[in-house]
C-alpha cells in the first residue's frame, strides 16, 4: 500500500515522478504529493484526491522544475486522508523530506519523546514521527543524513519503504526497506526509485530490489553502496534484468484494467502452464515442486495460508489437493494464522500464496512457519518479491501485471498452479486412476479456449447487470470446488459495486441465508453439470419457492436449470476439478460491468489498494 516514486538524474523530475504515480496509484489513492528540489529550495505540493488532483494543485500552486525529487500516493494508515497527512512531510526545520510506505507501530511513545524535545506535529501520520528522529539524531549528534536514518530506523518498530530528502544535500536520496516493496531502476547518470519497476520501465530495464532490512545512499556520480541496517555491513548490490514490458501496464484499448485483465485469463493460464505440462506425454513438470518432492509426499498435512482472493484460490486448491493427492489440508487467513500460535509441525508443508507476493500478514506467515521447522512454498505472482525470496521453494504464476484491484486474473491463474500441483503429488502417490489424469490434463490445456467461449457471455451479461444492478444484497451459491467461486464471486460485486454480497455453499443456505430470500434479492447459483447438480437443482427450487431471483450458471445446453432459473449464463463444460477456472469468469464480468452501470470507480474502489503490505 501506499506508492512511493523518487527520481535523481538530468530529467525534469515532476513529469517523471507524476507519470510514475499514476501507474502506482493502484497501492493507494486517496491523496498524493511530491517535492522538488529546484536548485536552492525544496517545493512542496499534496492534497487530498488523486494523483489528477495533485496535478491541478500543481500547476496553480508550483513551478515543476528541478531534476530532483520524490512522490507519493497514499493508503492511510494513520490519520484521515487530508491535505495535511498527505506525504511528503518536512521535517521541523523544514530541511529534511520524507515518503514511506508502511507503518511505524512505536511511533506514539517516539511522538511523546520528540515532542518533550520540543518537536511540533501538524499532521496525524507515523510518517511524520520517523522525519523527526532522523533529525533529532542527525543535529543532536551531528552526524550525515545516512547515518541518522539508519539509527532511527534502527529504533523503529513496524515496516517500511522510504525516501528521505535532505536539501543541505541536494544531491542523494537515503532510501531503506524493511517489509514493503522498494526497487532502484538504474539509468545512465540517473536513478529511479519506486515501490514497483513499473515507474521506470521505459527509461530502463536494470533494477535493483532491496531486501529487508537494507537501505543505499542514492547519489550521482558515485556508485552505490548498500548496507545492512542493523550491523552497518555492506551488501553487493545484485543488479536484476526486469521482464516488464510498458504494453503490460498500460490499458490496451479496455475501458478498465479489471476488463483487460479479465479477457487475457486465456493468454495468462497458458503462460501460467506452459513448459509445465506435457498432457501428451502426460507429464507435469515444476521444477520447485519436482525438488522437494519427497517433502510433498512425506506431508502429514498441507496448511495453505493466504488473503483475500488467494485465500478463494487456496479453498480450490484443497479441494484439489484432498480430492487428488488424498494429503489433508487446511486454509487459514494468513491473518489470524499469524498470531494464533498455530501448531505446525516439521512434517508439514505451508503453501503460502500471494499475487503481489509482498501481502504483509502473509509473509509474517511464511515466517512463523520456517520459525516452525516446516517447508514452505509459495506461490505468486511477481518475480523477485519478498514472498518468493522468503520461501524455500515456489511456483510462479505468470499473469504478468495486475493493476486492477480487484483480482481476476491471478486468482485464475493460482488456481491453475495449484491444479498443477494437485495433480502431480496425485500421480507421484498413485492416488488418481491415469485415465482421470490424463483427461485432467488434456483439459487443462483446453481451458484458455473455453475461456474464451465462456467471455462471449459478455452482452448477455451485460443485460442481467442492467436488471440487478441497483440492488442492496445478492447472495451467491456454490458446491464442491464451486463453493469457494461462489466466495469469491460476491467479493468481486461487494468489493468494487459496493453492494452487500455473500457467498455460501448452496447447502447451508437453509441454516439462516434462506431468511434473507424474497422477490427482491438475486440469488447466483452456479450450477455445472456435475457431481452435486441434483442437489444444487433442488436448492434452486428452495430459492424459487420463495420467489428469490436465479441467476445460474450451468454447463452449455443444460435445460433443466434453464427451466427454474430467471436467468442462465452458460459455460463450456470441463472436469468438474477444473470448472472453477470456467464458472469464475462471468462472475467476474457480471461484477464488472455492475459497477461500470452504478459508476463506481472499477480500479480504484473505495477504501482498497492492492499489494497490501500493511497488517
Ligand atoms: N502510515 C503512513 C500513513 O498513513 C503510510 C501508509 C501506507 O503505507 O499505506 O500515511
Amino acid at each position: 500500500m501506499c506508492g512511493i516514486v523518487g527520481y535523481i538524474g538530468y530529467r525534469n523530475a515532476y513529469d517523471v515522478i507524476i507519470k510514475g504515480l499514476q501507474r502506482l496509484e493502484y497501492r493507494g489513492y486517496d491523496s498524493a504529493g511530491v517535492v522538488l528540489f529546484d536548485g536552492t529550495q525544496m517545493q512542496l505540493c499534496k492534497t487530498k484526491g488523486k494523483v489528477s488532483d495533485l496535478q491541478a494543485k500543481a500547476a496553480k500552486e508550483m513551478n515543476a522544475v528541478g531534476t530532483i525529487g520524490m512522490g507519493h500516493t497514499r493508503w492511510a494508515t494513520h490519520g484521515v486522508p487530508n491535505d495535511v497527512n498527505s506525504h511528503p512531510h518536512y521535517s521541523n526545520s523544514g530541511e529534511l523530506a520524507i515518503i514511506h510506505n508502511g507503518i511505524i507501530e512505536n511511533y506514539e511513545p517516539l511522538k511523546k519523546e520528540l515532542i518533550n524535545r520540543g518537536y511540533v506535529f501538524k499532521s496525524d501520520t507515523d510518517t511524520e514521527v520517523l522525519v523527526n528522529l532522523i533529525e533529532d539524531i542527525q543535529k543532536t549528534n551531528q552526524l550525515k543524513l545516512g547515518k541518522a536514518v539508519q539509527i532511527a530506523l534502527n529504533q523503529v518498530v513496524g515496516a517500511y519503504a522510504i525516501c528521505v530528502f535532505d536539501v543541505k544535500k541536494p544531491n542523494e536520496i537515503i532510501v531503506a526497506r524493511l517489509g514493503s516493496p522498494l526497487a532502484i531502476g538504474i539509468g545512465e547518470n540517473e536513478y529511479f526509485i519506486a515501490s514497483d519497476a513499473s515507474p521506470f520501465i521505459e527509461y530502463t530495464n536494470n533494477a535493483i530490489y532491496l531486501e529487508d532490512e537494507e537501505m543505499a545512499i542514492v547519489r550521482l556520480n558515485k556508485s552505490m553502496k548498500i548496507r545492512k541496517i542493523k550491523d552497518d555491513s555492506l551488501v553487493v548490490p545484485y543488479v536484476q534484468e526486469l521482464q516488464l514490458n510498458l504494453e503490460q501496464i498500460e490499458k490496451g484499448g479496455y475501458d478498465h484494467f479489471m476488463l483487460k485483465e479479465i479477457h487475457e485469463q486465456p493468454a495468462v493460464i497458458k503462460d501460467t502452464y506452459r513448459g509445465r505440462l506435457l498432457s501428451d506425454k502426460g507429464i507435469i513438470k515444476m521444477a520447485g515442486v519436482e525438488d522437494n518432492l519427497d517433502k510433498f509426499t512425506n506431508a502429514k498435512r498441507i496448511v495453505i495460508v493466504a488473503c483475500g482472493t488467494s485465500w478463494h484460490a487456496g479453498l480450490v486448491g484443497e479441494y484439489l489437493i484432498e480430492e487428488f493427492a488424498r494429503i489433508p489440508v487446511e486454509v487459514e487467513y494468513a491473518s489470524e494464522f499469524r498470531y494464533r500460535n498455530p501448531i505446525i509441525n516439521k512434517d508439514d508443508v505451508v503453501i503460502a500464496i500471494s499475487q503481489s507476493g509482498e501481502t504483509a500478514d502473509t509473509l509474517a506467515a511464511i515466517k512463523l512457519a520456517k520459525e516452525k521447522g516446516a517447508f514452505v512454498f509459495g506461490v505468486c505472482n511477481v518475480v523477485g518479491s519478498s514472498i518468493s525470496r522468503e520461501t524455500h521453494a515456489g511456483a510462479y504464476t505468470h499473469a504478468g501485471p495486475e493493476i486492477g484491484v480487484a483480482s481476476t486474473k491471478a486468482f485464475t491463474t493460482q488456481i491453475t498452479v495449484l491444479a498443477l500441483i494437485a495433480f502431480r503429488l496425485a500421480k507421484v502417490k498413485g492416488t488418481i486412476s491415469q485415465s482421470d489424469y490424463l483427461r485432467n490434463l488434456l483439459e487443462m490445456e483446453l481451458i484458455p479456449s473455453k475461456i474464451e467461449e465462456a467471455l462471449k457471455v459478455d452482452g448477455h451479461v451485460i443485460d442481467i447487470a442492467a436488471i440487478y444492478k441497483d440492488a442492496p444484497n445478492c447472495l451467491y451459491l456454490g458446491r464442491g470446488f464451486n463453493y469457494p467461486v461462489a466466495m469469491e464471486g460476491a467479493l468481486k460485486l461487494k468489493e468494487i459495486s459496493y453492494i452487500h454480497a455473500e457467498g455460501y455453499p448452496a447447502a447451508e443456505m437453509k441454516h439462516g441465508p434462506i431468511a434473507l430470500i424474497d422477490e427482491h434479492m438475486p440469488v447466483v447459483v452456479i450450477a455445472p453439470k456435475q457431481n452435486h447438480y441434483d442437489k444444487v437443482v433442488s436448492n434452486i427450487q428452495e430459492i424459487k419457492a420463495r420467489s428469490g431471483k436465479i441467476i445460474a450458471v450451468v454447463t452449455k445446453g443444460d435445460e433443466q436449470v434453464r427451466a427454474l432459473a430467471d436467468h442462465v449464463i452458460e459455460i463450456p463444460e470441463t472436469t468438474e476439478a477444473l470448472t472453477p477456472l470456467l464458472s469464475t469468469i462471468p462472475l467476474q464480468l457480471l461484477s464488472y460491468h455492475i459497477a461500470v452501470m452504478r459508476e463506481c470507480n472499477v480500479d480504484q474502489p473505495r477504501n482498497l489498494a492492492k499489494s497490501v503490505t500493511v497488517e
